[in-house]
């Protein structure tokens, strides 16, 4: 089937001009209105610090001077950008009427992208911009690259290890429920070895669509080899367990064109966050448990042990 709908555009790039002249953000205004930029203005630090993080711009054009009143001026605030990791990747222009060449060095050397002299051609800056919004673009997709799985497009190993962090701050924090299920196809080398790697690969892409086709707010890691890791925010036991179970009878339910009769299973440990456990023993709870539904004969879903200790003694 076509599709003859283009797809829909990504929104414009944002540019945030940090200058202490009312005079070149009107400039700028007019001069960049037919580009598809979405502009922001800032006429002093404070104004610039609170855009950063309310606009979220891909590029700053900024001044170094921002006026006698004003206590930053245009290094400081990148500093403070290249220090937060949420803002470091913003590409800056610095854009200043200053001809010391120690100025246009040092701006560079705390980060900057470039540096344009004032005055300045209009062409030339619209060239810079863009040339800028090149190079974050670059950044964002190789950001993004070394986060995901190569083979399945789930988020790889060092991306779990990160958001488990984060998720269990924010559980502790809001005393909401946080759940782990880690799980490991059954009889993988034997799959491989009987029917090829290429298709064992197949098998493991197949696996993750299934992984990720869950409630969305899921997060679906591939965690090395053929075993994944769900992270299950707000999700409480018996949820985690249904959830467990729906993609153990769903890669049990698959059928695979290519190998009529073949049943692929894999084994699940599922674990729940408690104040006193940190992102080693959560995993290492689920570990256990998906170390016991293996030993107990695989295709089945088992949960950690401590959570079982409480139930026997509540
Ligand atoms: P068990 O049921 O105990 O988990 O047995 P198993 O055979 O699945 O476990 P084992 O850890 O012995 O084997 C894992 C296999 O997974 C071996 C390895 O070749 C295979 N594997 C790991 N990564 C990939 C991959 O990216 N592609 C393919 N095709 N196979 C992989
Ligand atoms: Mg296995
Ligand atoms: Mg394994």
């Amino acid at each position: 089937m076509s599709n003859l709908q283009s797809p829909p555009l990504p929104p414009p790039p944002r540019l945030l001009v940090v200058d202490d002249s009312e005079l070149i953000h009107r400039l700028l205004k007019v001069r960049l209105q037919f580009e598809r930029i979405e502009i922001e203005t800032a006429s002093s630090s404070e104004e610039a610090l609170r855009l950063i993080k309310e606009f979220e711009p891909d590029v700053i054009l900024m001044d170094i001077d921002l006026g006698v009143g004003d206590p930053m001026d245009g290094f400081e605030i990148l500093s403070e950008i290249k220090s937060d990791s949420s803002t470091r990747d913003i590409a800056v222009i610095f854009i200043s009427g200053s001809t010391e060449t120690m100025d246009r060095v040092r701006a560079l050397e705390l980060g900057a992208i470039d540096f344009i002299g004032k005055p300045f051609e209009v062409v030339e800056l619209k060239a810079r911009i863009r040339s800028a919004l090149r190079v974050r673009s670059m950044v964002k997709i190789l950001a993004q690259k070394a986060r995901i799985d190569g083979l399945t497009g789930l988020w790889n190993r060092a991306y779990f290890d990160a958001r488990m962090d984060e998720e269990l701050i924010a559980a502790g924090r809001h005393g909401r429920p946080l759940s782990l299920i880690l799980c490991d196809l059954d009889a993988f080398k034997g799959l491989n070895d009987e029917h090829g790697h290429p298709f064992g690969d197949e098998v493991l892409e197949r696996f993750a669509q299934i992984l990720g086709a869950g409630r969305s707010s899921d997060i679906a890691c591939r965690y090395g080899g053929e075993e994944f890791a769900l992270i299950l925010p707000d999700t409480d036991r018996e949820q985690a367990l249904q959830a467990a179970e729906r993609a153990r009878w769903a890669i049990e339910g698959e059928r695979w064109p290519d190998h009529p009769g073949l049943v692929v299973t894999a084994s699940f440990g599922v674990s729940q966050y408690r104040v006193d456990l940190d992102q080693a023993m959560m995993v290492t709870a689920a570990d256990q448990a998906l170390y016991r539904a293996k030993e107990l004969g695989r295709n089945r879903v088992e949960h950690a042990q401590p959570d079982l200790d409480e139930r026997l003694i509540a």
